[in-house]
């Protein structure tokens, strides 16, 4: 399967922890706030509670009991 589209220069480097189409449907079991991919911690992040949910196999771990918080020093999503 070729990728016809490749307009993003980094886009191609960078591997993708979970799909897009499973982050919209994801929301943080904690506040329901808004999930994003953290490449460098290989998990996913709430924007609003600052939550880190492991993924593990391309599956996210989306248990409040197995996330760990971001430090509010020094962290940038
Ligand atoms: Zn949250």
């Amino acid at each position: 399967m070729l990728h016809a589209r490749s307009r993003d220069p980094t886009g191609d480097a960078v591997m993708t922890i979970v799909s897009n189409e499973l982050l919209e449907v994801l929301a943080c079991p904690a506040c329901k706030g808004t999930l994003v991919a953290h490449e460098r911690k290989g998990g996913l992040v709430c924007l609003s509670c600052r939550l880190l949910f492991p993924v593990r196999e391309g599956v996210p771990i989306m248990l409040i009991d197995e996330a760990s918080r971001l430090d509010d020093e020094g962290e940038c999503i």
